[in-house]
């Protein structure tokens, strides 16, 4: 089949390099000049494990373009899919649609033959409809189906995420629609991947479902961390024990310093919105929001407490800034707030992250970027464990003490045992855990 994938982002490029990965020819749309240029030379614009094979592999089998004008490429699509950003909007936390209206635009302007838009964007209930709508006014005489198809990738793991989803949803009414979709997946039957197929609203409303309901999981384990310190409890050990429970399961049950990243938060924020405007408030999700939002804000008030209420002229090494480990995405990420306020209570801030210092450098800029964790811990008071990355998970810990001015290691994740770094002479401070747990 023919697609056209408009919007070359995290999603866009992952699901464009994965349908041409299925057989199908795929070209792949960005407004973004440089962004395109360089897909060109195979540099990709985000790091996510395995893309720029899977890219390569694909450009090389002639199944696999790019482009920043995408009329050759619509023209002759089945399936246009519409993968642009849905951000917040400024002030009311409402999806900004302003990117999917606009490409449906563009979209009528030049479809031929029965042709199914796909909105992959995570766009609120009845987006699809208003597509519909503009679509329909600017060409009367196209034939043409509107299909809410949401994903569901993981940063950090897209690729297999997108070749082996837990279930893949479809909203349509039209079964034309239907049999071009079921044709797009059909690789995933190997693996008899539940394909759902329901109406376009119910298809919309699955995507925020599922993302509020794991913000909520992550906040409600978080909060059972702070009720764990306390009573004196281990949290890690609450989540094992109500996680072996099948019915609610052990992902994401991993207290930490609250979820960031470029879904959980906005579209917590628009299905809020969203139940609003409908008159039936969603107040579990509303509170959620709230609880993360302070969350965040006072981590760096527990960095703060491990020296004693004194951060003037301190030296703080914070390890991760990226919103999680396996990937260079900053949107949102715990570290936007926990770091200024670091800055805000009169320390300076050293920082290092395996892949998100570029990006992390136009958002905190008042911070010294090192090469490596060790050279970030270099004459530091204390070291802060803020993203999970793999290498932060084995370090020299007597090298680390050496460096340090004061043994003080303030770990978010959780990454290390209590009783471990107690130890070796650490003051340590983690996530609902009492000490020598
Ligand atoms: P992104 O910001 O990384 O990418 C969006 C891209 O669209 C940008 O490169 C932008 O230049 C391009 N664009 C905007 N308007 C365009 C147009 N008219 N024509 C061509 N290109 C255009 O965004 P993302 O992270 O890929 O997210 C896209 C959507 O997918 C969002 O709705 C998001 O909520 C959803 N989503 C994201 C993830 C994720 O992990 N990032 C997971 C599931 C769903």
């Amino acid at each position: 089949m023919r697609v056209a994938m408009i919007g070359t982002g995290y999603v866009g490029l992952v699901s464009g390099a994965c349908f041409a990965d299925f057989g199908h020819v795929v070209t792949c749309v960005d407004k973004d000049q440089v962004k395109i240029d360089r897909l060109h030379q195979n540099i990709m614009p985000i790091y996510e494990p395995g893309l720029d094979d899977l890219v390569a592999s694909n450009v090389k089998d002639g199944r696999l373009f790019f482009a920043t004008d995408g009329s050759e490429a619509i023209r002759h699509a089945d399936a246009v899919f519409i993968a642009v950003g849905t951000p917040s909007r400024r002030g009311d936390g409402h999806a900004d649609l302003s990117y999917v209206y606009a490409a449906a635009e563009e979209i009528a302007d030049l479809i031929e033959g029965f042709t199914v838009i796909v909105t992959k964007s995570t766009v609120p209930v009845g987006t699809g409809d208003e597509i519909e709508r503009i679509i329909r006014a600017r060409r009367p005489d196209a034939d043409f189906a509107v299909v809410s198809n949401p994903e569901f990738l993981r940063e950090g793991a897209a690729i297999d995420d997108f070749k082996r989803p837990d279930r893949v949803v479809v909203g349509t009414d039209s079964e034309r629609a239907r049999l071009v979709m079921s044709e797009l997946y059909r690789p995933l039957n190997l693996n008899e991947t539940p394909v759902v197929f329901t109406g376009r609203r119910t298809s919309e409303l699955i995507k925020y479902a599922a993302n509020a309901f794991l913000a909520m999981k992550i906040t409600f384990i978080n909060e059972m961390a702070d009720l764990c310190e306390a009573v004196g409890a281990d949290v890690q050990q609450v989540a094992k024990g109500i996680g072996l429970d099948n019915r609610i399961g052990s992902k994401f049950l991993h207290a930490g310093p609250g979820y960031g990243g470029s879904c959980f938060p906005k579209d917590t924020l628009a299905l809020v919105r969203t139940a609003t405007d409908f008159g039936s408030p969603v107040r579990l999700i509303e509170t959620t929001v709230a609880v993360n939002d302070a969350r965040k804000k006072a981590m760096a008030e527990r960095v703060s407490q491990a020296l004693d209420h004194d951060l003037q002229g301190k030296t703080i090494a914070v390890l991760g800034l990226t919103f999680k480990p396996n990937t260079d995405d900053m949107r949102d990420a715990p570290s936007l707030d926990v770091v200024p306020a670091l800055l805000a209570k009169g320390a300076t801030v050293k920082a290092f992250d395996p892949e998100g210092m570029k990006e992390a450098a136009q958002l905190l800029p008042d911070i010294i970027y090192c090469d490596g964790p060790y050279q970030a811990v270099e004459q530091a008071d204390a070291v802060v464990i803020l993203t999970e990355w793999d290498q932060f998970r084995a370090l020299d810990l007597d090298r680390i003490k050496a460096l340090l001015q004061q043994p003080v290691m303030v770990d978010l994740r959780n990454i290390y045992k209590p009783a471990a770094l107690e130890a070796k002479g650490f003051r340590y401070v983690s996530i609902g855990r009492p000490a020598s747990a």
